[in-house]
């Protein structure tokens, strides 16, 4: 068993995505061209925003935005400090600091109440000015966006959505990648709407700031790209990756974000009963990138992965430390704030196998061997 299946999703697609793969090798343009503006526009269409900018990869999606709006040095950036390394990686790389806000335990996200506390103490303390929020759409859930849009209108900060696991998601009607002044997404292979490769793409309604993003992504471009009229990066979706997603856009969106949702509600009758499985709050759908357990006890989660093993079933731990604690931000020092939900969930939490193509029966079997195992008490 896989923990996600893109080799079975490949064969599923095999003949579709073999003959847009090679369309591109015969039209001869690698970079650029009409997979590249035809997927953004599809993008676009779907989650409603203005524009969709494609980009290299998520990591890149988020720095663009951080460097149109000029975020640097002296500025702080409110992020969730239970989530993957780039949401705050992107904050310290373009000079400004993060500031690590904990999580809700019932959905993963953001704790708005924590993240007031945090920009009061930013304000309180006087040495940087609150700029931006960065919610994550943590597992496919999207965070809770009327009261963080309320706390950034009340502090004046920009809203940036890190959607790079939320794509196909949604709160209240609205998709994921549609809140906040900005949003961005990955294409990494494991995401929701994954390619062969690395990609990404930014979204905004905002006019100015998808122009800025138009021309940072390729060496800050001005009227063509021999005329650069600012310091930009390079940073492109390829072609063949733009065509790789156009099919599986179409099957993202016919069945298979329906699938994992099915997935989804079968794993939560089977372990409902035994287990703390992901609630989705009423009006939030999610597309799954994660189906994620908490444990009683760190002691019992590794246990149970062991066990797991043992039967040959693949789990992972997303995260095992909080970002507030990795060496790499070791140089902030005293002024990182306590995050004690995040400290615990990185102890208890354990993802199972889970993507559109996971079978009845495998959820089943997923099911009674975590069961029995609790029941018998192996872990
Ligand atoms: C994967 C991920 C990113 C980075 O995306 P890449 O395409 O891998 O650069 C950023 N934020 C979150 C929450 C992610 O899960």
């Amino acid at each position: 068993m896989e923990f996600r299946d893109l080799k079975q999703q490949y064969q599923v697609l095999k003949e579709e995505m073999d003959q847009a793969v090679l369309e591109v090798m015969e039209k001869g343009t690698y970079i650029g061209g009409e997979p590249v503006s035809t997927l953004e526009q599809k993008l676009a269409e779907y989650v409603n925003t203005k524009h969709c900018i494609s980009c290299a990869n998520g990591t890149d999606a988020l720095s663009l935005v951080l460097q149109a709006w000029e975020i640097g040095s002296g500025d702080a950036v409110f992020v969730p400090d239970f989530t993957f390394f780039a949401t705050a990686e992107v904050v310290a790389y373009c000079g400004a600091t993060p500031v690590f806000v904990d999580v809700s335990k019932e959905t993963f996200n953001i704790d708005v109440s924590d993240l007031e506390k945090a920009i009061e103490e930013v304000l309180e303390e006087g040495e940087l000015t609150p700029r931006v929020i960065i919610p994550v759409d943590l597992f496919g859930l999207p965070a809770d966006y009327i009261e963080i849009e309320k706390i950034a209108e009340k502090y004046k900060l920009l809203v940036l959505e890190d959607s790079a696991q939320g794509f196909g998601g949604s709160f209240n009607g609205k998709k994921a990648c549609s809140f906040g002044d900005a949003a961005i997404t990955s294409f990494f292979p494991a995401k929701p709407l994954g390619c062969y490769g690395d990609g990404g793409a930014v979204f905004t309604d905002d006019d100015q700031l998808a122009e800025i993003i138009n021309s940072l992504k390729v060496h800050g471009k001005g009227s063509y790209k021999y005329d650069n009229v600012r310091i930009g990066v390079n940073s492109r979706l390829d072609t063949i990756q733009a065509a790789i997603l156009l099919v599986k856009f179409k099957a993202f969106k016919e069945y298979e974000l329906d699938a994992v949702n099915k997935v989804a509600e079968l794993y939560r009758e089977l372990l409902n009963e035994h287990f703390a499985t992901p609630q989705i709050p009423e009006n939030f759908y999610s597309s799954y990138a994660q189906f994620t357990l908490i444990l009683d006890s760190e002691k019992q989660r590794n246990e149970l992965q062991e066990y797991l093993k043992s039967k040959n079933i693949p789990s992972m731990i997303y995260y095992p430390i909080p970002l507030s604690e990795q060496k790499a931000f070791d140089y902030l020092g005293e002024a990182k704030r306590k995050t004690p939900v995040t400290k615990e969930l990185c102890k208890r939490v354990l993802s199972l196998p889970m993507h559109p193509y996971l079978t009845k029966d495998e959820v089943k079997t997923i099911a009674d061997i975590l069961t029995e195992g609790k029941t018998k008490n192996v872990y």
